[in-house]
């Protein structure tokens, strides 16, 4: 993704890498207890340990492969290019709430994407696995998940037109069968905390925090709001479709290779997990 218009003062500013006994008081104690957060830290591990997935790799190939076996009736859908969004969905009524992340990392050697591209991606199929277990009221609307391929743009000078690769199309496709969009990117960050991005719909972020304050995981959504990130979320919203972005552009290892497991943590995935899944928990139950 990039950032169009800054918002807080410094978008770098935190030194991660000496942070790592700081972040445990820093996040809300897990009381919402629903989202593995173990299952999905784990998840989270196998795609760090694939090493670089660009976008048409053998090891993305490999990926869609291990996304496609863990979604709900998981399968492919075709993109320009050899690229493929990996698709599920649970079943439901009326039109459907999409749950989102890119699988694919940024080309450059030696980048590992595991917050930029693993967490989102092991939070969405951990969320599928959570709700997929939960009953649900009768009349509840579908939720699809959709692996987005092809979100790093492959010339940073338009990122609009060379990346969202896979989001641009699915958008043009599929956003009159939809109310909504919950796109996870950074979401894994071990100092977590996620501003409203500007362009994020206002209802449901407050939708999202009311559900996070529920489960203990209110402080990983302070009330503040950040510049405009242009994301997958992005095509979604230019179709008139309610959409949000969990994105903490609070992160120093953006783009660079130490986005590795020192720059996340399983607390971290877990907290934020239990905020989405009770989100969809609450827009399943008053649709
Ligand atoms: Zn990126």
């Amino acid at each position: 993704m990039v950032v169009l218009k800054p918002g807080r003062s410094d978008p770098q500013e935190p030194a991660l890498a000496a942070s790592s006994t700081a972040t445990a008081s820093l996040v809300a104690p897990d009381r919402g207890n629903r989202f593995d957060g173990a299952r999905a830290w784990a998840m989270l591990e196998y795609q760090v340990e694939l090493g670089p997935r660009p976008a048409g790799s053998s090891e993305s190939r490999r990926l869609a492969a291990y996304i496609r076996a863990r979604l709900p009736r998981g399968r492919y859908e075709k993109l320009p290019g050899g690229l493929r969004n990996v698709v599920g969905e649970i079943p439901g009524k009326g039109k459907a709430i999409l749950v989102g992340a890119h699988y694919d990392t940024k080309d450059i050697p030696g980048f590992v994407g595991a917050n930029d591209g693993a967490g989102g991606t092991a939070q969405m199929l951990q969320v599928a696995a959570d709700l997929r277990r939960m009953k649900r009221p009768a009349g509840a609307p579908p939720i699809r998940f959709v692996a987005f391929d092809g979100e790093e743009a492959t010339d940073d000078a338009d990122f609009y037109g060379t990346g969202l690769r896979g989001s641009k199309p699915y958008a043009r496709k599929h956003a009159k069968q939809l109310q909504a969009m919950i796109l996870l990117d950074f979401v894994a960050d071990k100092d977590l905390g996620i501003p409203r991005d500007a362009s994020s719909d206002p209802g449901l972020w407050a939708k999202l925090r009311a559900a996070a304050q529920k489960v203990g995981s209110g402080d990983a959504f302070p009330a503040l709001d950040q510049g405009t990130v242009e994301d997958d979320h992005t095509p979604f919203i230019r179709r008139g479709v309610p959409s949000i972005d969990l994105i903490d552009f609070v992160f120093a290892c953006w783009h660079k290779t130490c986005d590795d497991l020192t720059a996340v943590s399983e607390q971290s995935l877990d907290t934020s997990g239990e905020a989405v899944l009770e989100l969809l928990r609450e827009l399943s139950s008053t649709a």
